[in-house]
């Protein structure tokens, strides 16, 4: 394993500085571009690593995975009635389907799915960022994960176009807590800040059957897992899912903040790291080393 991302390391190192970091949210425009990282943590619980891969970063929308799994572990299927698992095939942040939809989100991991999903755990816990925040601990075992106010903040000051989604959702009677509230702990989740080595752990579940080593278990049944890694392969890297399909064939999620987690079912899980985006919003280099890692593996869930 171990030599397997010292040669994926060499063979994307010279890609450093290609990209853009994302801007549209000023407190993550000053990340630096030149970091990369990545950890594999296989179905043992043992951790590879390379690089950057014990840095803290902003998980951004990798933190949809996690807040759909705490809805899911706390509602029935219902929850598939109120949102759908299509690709949307447009950008993570785009309004108009919603329209055509009737306010319901395509799937979980666009901005308003998510937003969708925050609504729901918003109505079953008393302090709904608190419930997420332990979630990511317990999962990572690292009980210094914490939500980054500044980047919270700054999200919240630029919301116009997430509370545009969720009030049109409101208005389709698809959203019943208040926006700005929903908003607040959307944001506090997409700032909560981890490295490659706390989101590979934190993910193993999905690659185990849904049984979390971590948290010493079961988080999602078999079949429940099962479905998030299908609507990781579909929509998980948002327009880019075909590609990502076609090129990596592994169930995965990215973020704006330049994080990407992968699963290979039965196997591992995997998280990559590095801040500069490509046109769609995925890590430029993430993506191109998780092509690597597939190639190299010959594995592939396709
Ligand atoms: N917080 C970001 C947003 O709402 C998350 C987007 C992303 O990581 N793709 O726009």
């Amino acid at each position: 394993m171990q030599s397997l991302l010292d040669a994926i390391y060499e063979e994307i190192k010279p890609m450093l500085g290609q990209g853009k970091v994302a801007d549209y949210i000023p407190a993550l425009a000053s990340v630096d571009p030149f970091q990369f990282g990545i950890a594999i943590c296989d179905n043992n619980g043992e951790i590879t690593q390379v690089g950057n891969a014990n840095t803290a970063f902003s998980i951004q929308s990798i933190s949809k995975v996690f807040n759909l799994v705490l809805a899911m572990t706390h509602y029935d299927d219902n929850l598939w009635q109120r949102v759908g698992c299509e690709p949307s095939g447009l950008p993570f942040n785009s309004l108009v389907q919603l329209e055509y939809e009737n306010g319901i989100p395509r799937n979980p991991f666009i901005n308003a799915g998510a937003l969708l999903i925050s609504d729901i755990v918003q109505s079953r816990f008393a302090s709904p960022q608190l419930a997420m925040r332990d979630f990511v601990r317990t999962l990572s075992g690292n009980t210094e994960i914490h939500s980054n106010p500044v980047v919270a903040d700054s999200e919240y000051a630029h919301r116009d176009r997430n509370a545009a989604m969720a009030y049109l959702m409101r208005d389709y009677k698809n959203f019943d807590n208040e926006v700005e509230d929903v908003l607040s702990s959307y944001f506090f989740n997409c700032a909560l800040e981890m490295s490659c080595v706390d989101l590979a752990r934190a993910i193993n579940f999905l690659a185990n059957r849904g049984y979390s080593l971590m948290a010493q278990k079961q988080i999602l049944t078999p079949d429940q897992s099962r479905q998030v890694n299908a609507l990781l392969a579909t929509s998980g890297m948002y327009d880019e899912a075909g590609s990502f399909a076609f090129n990596v064939g592994l169930p995965g999620k990215s973020g704006v903040g330049g994080g990407i987690v992968a699963v290979v079912p039965g196997r591992f899980s995997i998280c990559v790291f590095s801040p500069a985006l490509n046109k769609v919003g995925n890590s430029v280099l993430g993506v191109a080393a998780l092509e690597s890692l597939s190639k190299r593996i010959g594995w592939s869930v396709y």
